[in-house]
């Protein structure tokens, strides 16, 4: 009977996710009621040959999770199982609030398939990073370590293998790979060549799973047993309502019970080569929203997928491709163009001001001066999403420094 008054429509569950009062979704619609059936998780998926199959959905914890435990709770609960942390996310605060979970319900850690990353450019850096994180997150190993934010598969080199291999046999590693916001594509395809590379997390979403490119890549590494999490999928942003596709789109999805933000993620899911979206999850709202979205069997139609696509093409110069190479070669690798644009990502789509400015603000002095020195022009005329990049630079440096 419990069970049966629970038991919502898809439309109603989507419906109800959707709208934005936290606490009738978790009184309305809260498979953790659902007592005789326990509640619904979020299906899984093989992560490439790692013999590992991870939920289609994981916790992205750019955020202090400390603050956020209940938030990790609902996740575990609801199968989203798969965190993604770094160990600079939020100054640290990400990982050490997962090992404050861990420290409170240590049975959970071997159902956790649990993921950091470093920045540094050493092999010592990185074996610092790494002891560091373990430390924090109150765990003696990784399920998935990525070196974060690789731009040239030059990077993977042998040292790098010689490395992996070392922690591997150490038991402080199960799996490696790395992240990749820049040059993705070319980055994909290095990696489906080099043969010991377990996982790769790059920018993928409606507006680039189309190009010929990354279907090239992430073919090459399904074929390669590379295990892929998308992550931005949402494209840069929710859809605004100031063209006629857009108000299609937006009307069409809401008809049919969605939210243009699940619709963006079906899009990714409906790929069965990408084992996860990487979605970060600041809230219980969209905890909900997401978890409703992977649990509904609904596929988009052909003309949904056509409408994003018209809607992606409309947009493009609203949209960075991370294609560096192109524009950064324009200037002479004076300006890190794409590192910038990503900036403006964080603020605008995203609109996380502070992180925005924190990378910013990593820039070399040097560089951020160069910023608007520069002549964009060449960059311009060779960026396929024709973005106004001098007039974002200035923008950035204007809102960032
Ligand atoms: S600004 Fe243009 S060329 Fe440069 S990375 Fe973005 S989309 Fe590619």
């Amino acid at each position: 009977m419990l069970k049966e008054k629970n038991k919502l429509s898809r439309r109603d569950f989507l419906k109800a996710t959707g709208a934005l009062s936290v606490g009738s979704i978790l009184t309305a619609v809260n498979p953790l009621t659902e007592a005789a059936a326990g509640p619904q998780k979020v299906p899984t998926r093989p992560f490439g040959k790692t013999g590992i199959n991870v939920p289609i959905l994981s916790f992205g914890g750019s955020l202090d999770t400390s603050m956020s435990l209940l938030l990790l709770r609902q996740a575990f609960n609801l199968g989203v199982t798969y965190w993604d942390t770094a160990n600079t996310y939020m100054g640290g605060k990400s990982e050490k609030g997962i090992g404050k979970y861990l420290e409170k319900y240590p049975e959970d850690r071997k159902r956790i398939f649990l993921v950091t990353k470093s920045h540094a450019w050493t092999l010592n850096g990185l074996s610092q990073d790494l002891d560091l994180s373990m430390e924090r997150m109150k765990t003696d190993y990784i399920d998935l370590f990525f070196v974060h934010s690789v731009r040239s598969i030059s990077d993977m080199d042998d040292d790098t293998k010689k490395w992996a291999d070392k922690k591997k046999a150490q038991g402080k590693i199960r799996f490696f790979g790395f992240s990749t916001h820049s040059n993705m594509e070319a980055c994909m395809l290095g990696a489906s060549k080099l043969g010991w590379i377990d996982g790769i997390m790059m920018r993928y979403n409606y507006r680039r799973m189309h190009t010929d490119d990354m279907k090239r890549a992430v073919e090459a590494c399904a074929r390669a047993g590379i295990g892929l999490t998308a992550m931005k999928t949402q494209g840069g942003g929710p859809v605004n309502t100031d063209s006629d596709t857009e108000l299609k789109l937006a009307g069409r999805f809401l008809r049919k019970g969605f939210t243009d933000a699940q619709a963006k993620l079906k899009a990714v899911w409906e790929h069965p080569d990408i084992s996860c979206i990487c979605s970060e999850m600041p809230n219980m709202t969209i905890l909900m929203s997401n978890v409703a979205a992977a649990l509904d069997k609904t596929k988009l139609s052909v003309r949904d997928i056509g409408l994003l696509r018209q809607y992606a093409q409309e947009t493009r110069s609203h949209y960075c491709a991370g294609c560096a190479d192109i524009c950064e070669s324009s200037v002479q690798g004076n300006v890190p163009v794409s590192d910038v644009m990503r900036c403006l990502m964080y603020a605008r789509s995203y609109g996380n001001l502070q992180r925005a400015k924190t990378r910013f603000q990593k820039l070399p002095v040097i560089t951020r001066r160069q910023i608007t020195l520069t002549d964009y022009s060449l960059a311009e005329q060779r960026c396929p999403q024709k973005m106004a990049i001098g007039k974002l630079m200035r923008e950035a440096v204007k809102e960032f420094s």
